[in-house]
């Protein structure tokens, strides 16, 4: 194998230890403020190769990397910020500026797509914990310990999940409900390990439900997915750390069972994909034969040009990873500062998607996840003169509804679903009596 990358030992930071960061202290005063009060609603998490690998500090303001980990005042309405800063200011005990960030959070609807009331599959009439079934062909599998991440994502849709009161609402502490459920289902081809982020187990742990589900020899499991940002925030799991070699060894024993073993890694910028350290991960990754594929929310602020877009597409594919979603931003959270309205995103879409080979024209999008399914935006129409937004199902709860082509009056502020009207009609067909 080839010499290794430089190791580094793992230093989480929050705001308990924001001033260890040299790079803070350096940042003005206000910024350092504002941080530090957005950081009480929200969660903050980042880590020392996010810090010194990823964040270009002399340009920290603007950068996509210093956005995506650190909290930034414009991510609360400004009502919010002055109800959190005035409590600070008071400085009001801990515990009662706790439920003001609760209160405020609460009005963030904190749990879009109706994840908590819809999606829990049933067995023998008993409710799955920290299982989601939503499209006939994938469960999604919470894995209790793998309900955080080497940082959180500022934007991140499930950051309820990391704050606030009652956290790790979507978890699972054993496989064997998931693998009765799967052997009365199949018609389910792929198991997604999800959270949070599952590759923040140790190989020791994540190889305890891995092998459980290769155990089962289930024929009709086809994919064991892991949705994971590691190779973006810390791609030492997969070179340096002192269980990387087993990591590897665990993918490639999935692989050489024929299951397929897909790392649905979550990259947002082009520059995450240029370190040496992620350039070796992802080469270590693919010789265990495990195919990476590639998503990331459109996001003001961070990536909302198709040229980031097109040269983080090449470069992927570049490296032998498949595009695979472009998601519109979330109806939760900050969505007001990094949402982009679904017209917008068409175009940053298509300028980006007609500039890369057909080898990356893979990917799909922009789509938005809402109760019904994954809606695409597939473009700009006209009928009977006037403007159309064309859209159609990716995916959906009820599958007749894929790829049937529907139609929104045009609007170019509305940036998720409840902002569209159906055109020339009173209902979508998806909500027809
Ligand atoms: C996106 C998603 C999936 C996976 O969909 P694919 O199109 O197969 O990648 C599965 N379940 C839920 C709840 C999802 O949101
Ligand atoms: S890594 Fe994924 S789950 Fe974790 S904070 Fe970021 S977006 Fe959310």
């Amino acid at each position: 194998m080839k010499p290794s990358s430089m190791s580094r030992t793992y230093q989480a930071y929050t705001l308990r230890n924001l001033k260890q960061i040299p790079q803070v202290q350096k940042l003005p005063r206000t910024v350092r403020r504002e941080l530090e009060t957005v950081g009480r609603v929200y969660p903050f998490r980042t880590n020392n190769y996010v810090v010194e690998e990823l964040i270009d500090w002399d340009h920290a303001l603007d950068d996509p990397f210093f956005i995506s980990t650190f909290p930034t005042k414009g991510m609360l309405i400004p009502a919010h910020y002055e109800e959190i800063a005035k409590a600070i200011r008071k400085n009001t005990g801990t515990a009662e500026i706790e439920a003001i960030a609760n209160h405020i959070r609460s009005q963030l609807n904190p749990h879009p797509a109706g994840q908590i009331e819809y999606n829990i599959p049933y067995l023998d009439g008993m409710p799955l914990p920290g299982i989601q079934h939503k499209y006939p062909q994938t469960v999604l599998f919470f894995p209790a310990q793998g309900q955080t991440c080497h940082a959180y994502c500022s934007f991140c849709f499930r950051w309820s999940q990391f704050a606030g009161p009652g956290n790790l609402k979507i978890a699972a502490h054993r496989i064997e409900p998931l693998i009765r459920y799967l052997s009365r289902h199949p018609e389910v081809s792929d198991v997604l390990l999800t959270g949070g982020d599952p590759l923040v187990m140790k190989t020791r742990l994540l190889a305890t439900y891995i092998d459980a589900l290769l155990a089962a020899d289930l024929p009709h499991l086809e994919t064991i997915r892991i949705g994971t940002k590691t190779l973006s925030y810390w791609p030492h799991r997969f070179t340096t750390d002192a269980d990387a070699q087993d990591l590897l060894k665990l993918f490639t024993k999935v692989t050489r069972n024929n299951k397929h073993l897909a790392l649905m890694a979550h990259f947002n910028h082009p520059r995450e994909l240029e370190t040496q350290t992620v350039r070796e991960a992802i080469a270590r990754v693919r010789e265990t034969g495990a195919q990476i594929r590639t998503q990331s929310p459109l996001l003001a602020h961070i990536n909302d040009r198709p040229d980031i877009w097109a040269r983080m597409w090449k470069t992927q594919t570049a490296l032998g990873c498949i595009p695979y979603y472009m998601f519109v931003t979330r109806d939760t959270g900050a969505q007001h500062y990094f949402g982009v309205p679904l017209i917008r995103a068409w175009e940053i879409f298509k300028d980006a998607y007609r500039n890369v080979t057909g080898l990356a024209r893979t990917v799909r999008g922009p789509s938005m996840s809402v109760v019904p399914g994954k809606i695409e935006i597939s473009g700009i129409g006209h009928i009977k003169g006037e403007r159309v937004l064309v859209l159609q199902f990716l995916q959906a709860r009820n599958p007749h509804w894929v790829k049937q082509p529907f139609f929104a009056e045009y609007n170019e502020k509305a940036t998720w679903l409840d902002e569209l009207k159906p055109f020339g009609k009173e209902n979508f067909f998806f909500t027809e009596p």
